[in-house]
């Protein structure tokens, strides 16, 4: 069993005075990223992680934010607001999407790219973490209004950019489009094309092969390890999976083709609950066609909720945040948890999961083969040199597998469940990278 109460107090090596961890000052309570520091103090705990380290740990290196003037297609002058944080380079450039959200805030930004840290960390991946925002609403916006904002925002953080000391992702609401414009402007500031100053950009322009699938692939293969550890073989094992975007809809559709049954899948709209077998392919096509799942035929009809706690092997929450809460978790009739979304599981679940014996693969490992393959984008970019779509699968297995198997090492090791052991891992990777560095004054 782990130790799930959280860290109270962290004895400074030295002065033998106890520090109280600062309870983020950063993070309300109702925000996602809470549950997440709150799991870093218990892994921190384990490690008996010292005073100073602990501190430098649970701050950011550097916070930018920016004021984004910008010609709306109306004559009028609008001024977003923009942020990037690189929370830490110890060990390699910061790495990390930009979302354009009416919901961003600092703080947000700033708690994504601490999670950056330690995913890039897990999978042993020689980045640190970042994140980057704009507070805008992009939907009502033109093409031209995006391109402007995303041109102006890319040139106002550009002294901090660049393929040896950051590279953004693409994060919600922006994409390969917009990757290609960042990755403009930053080569005619430069001079000259610089292809790895992002990754998730189009293929013909540097993108690497297999990353659109990436997500989706990572999250089937640690499912099969998973099963592989606990004895039961993936084909004909049944699973759930709630979203329906890129890690849910490749996800369902990578473990049907490994034998699996898919029982069910969900969208913002709705479900769809098939005990023989859902063919995933033709609800992708019906989801082509109509939008959402919702409405699809060959299945009944189910809400999110109703979903979520369905009798199955294997659970995939692939959408929101905080789906799986103290409230429903004594519902939940899955043997096994794979975290394809960021943060689907609150903090305050995690007894009651634990208890009932389900196996998590935490989202820190379980969606990492997305920011897996932006690495294999950046080396093939650096190198000008493309790899095959099958060497990009095989060296992504290569990593999932051999991350799956140190994570389930280290649980093993302080008795601790895989989400904590994750933390941990990623934590000791960090820290130690800081110990060899020393601290430069
Ligand atoms: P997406 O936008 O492609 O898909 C999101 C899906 O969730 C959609 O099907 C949407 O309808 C569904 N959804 C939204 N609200 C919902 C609700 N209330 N109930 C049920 N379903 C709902 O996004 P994505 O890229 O697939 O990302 C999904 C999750 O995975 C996010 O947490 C994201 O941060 C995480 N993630 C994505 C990647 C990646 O490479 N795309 C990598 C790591 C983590």
């Amino acid at each position: 069993m782990s130790d799930t109460k959280p860290v109270t107090e962290i004895k400074a090596r030295r002065t033998g005075e106890f520090i109280h961890p600062d309870k983020d000052h950063f993070l309300s309570e109702e925000n996602p990223f809470e549950a997440m520091m709150s799991r870093f103090d218990i892994a921190a705990k384990l490690l008996s992680l010292d005073a100073g380290l602990y501190q430098v740990l649970r701050h950011p290196e550097k916070q930018i934010i920016v004021s984004l003037p910008i010609a709306m297609d109306s004559g009028d002058v609008e001024v977003f607001t923009g942020y990037r944080v690189l929370y830490s380079t110890v060990r390699g450039p910061g790495k990390g999407g930009i979302r354009f959200d009416l919901g961003v805030t600092l703080d947000e930004v700033r708690a994504l790219a601490a999670w950056m840290t330690w995913k890039c960390a897990v999978v042993n991946i020689p980045f640190g973490g970042a994140k980057g925002g704009v507070i805008c609403d992009p939907l009502t916006m033109s093409m031209g209004e995006l391109e402007r904002l995303t041109r102006r925002y890319t040139s106002s953080i550009i002294e901090i950019l660049g393929p040896d000391s950051d590279v953004p992702a693409p994060d919600v609401n922006t994409n390969e489009r917009v990757m290609a414009w960042i990755m403009d402007t930053y080569s005619m500031h430069k001079r000259h094309t610089v292809t790895a100053v992002v990754t998730g950009k189009p293929i013909e322009m540097g993108g690497s092969a297999g990353r659109r699938e990436a997500t989706g692939r990572g999250v089937m293969l640690v499912t099969r390890e998973a099963l592989k550890h606990l004895g039961q073989p993936l084909r004909g094992a049944k699973v759930v999976v709630q979203g329906f975007g890129n890690v849910g809809s490749i996800t369902a559709e990578l473990l049907q083709e490994q034998g699996a049954k898919i029982l069910a899948v969900s969208d913002v709209s709705g479900g769809v609950y098939n005990d023989k077998g859902l063919d995933i392919a033709d609800v992708i096509q019906w989801r082509e066609a109509h939008r959402y799942v919702s409405g699809y035929p060959k299945g009944q009809a189910l809400t999110n909720e109703e979903l979520l706690v369905l009798p199955t092997d294997v659970l995939v929450p692939a959408a929101l945040e905080n789906v799986i809460t103290a409230r429903n978790a004594k519902d939940i009739q899955a043997k096994v948890i794979i975290e394809g979304a960021n943060g689907p599981t609150a903090a305050g679940a995690d007894e009651v999961l634990e208890k009932k014996g389900i196996f998590i693969v935490p989202d820190i490992l379980a969606n990492a083969g997305g920011v897996t393959v932006s690495y294999f984008e950046w080396v093939q970019d650096r190198d000008g040199w493309f790899w095959t779509e099958e060497l990009v699968n095989s060296r992504l297995e290569e990593i999932m597998v051999k991350s799956f198997d140190n994570v389930l090492a280290v649980s093993k090791r302080y008795k601790v469940n895989m989400r904590i052991a994750a933390y941990t891992l990623a934590i000791e990777r960090v820290a130690s990278v800081h110990r060899l560095r020393g601290m430069y004054a």
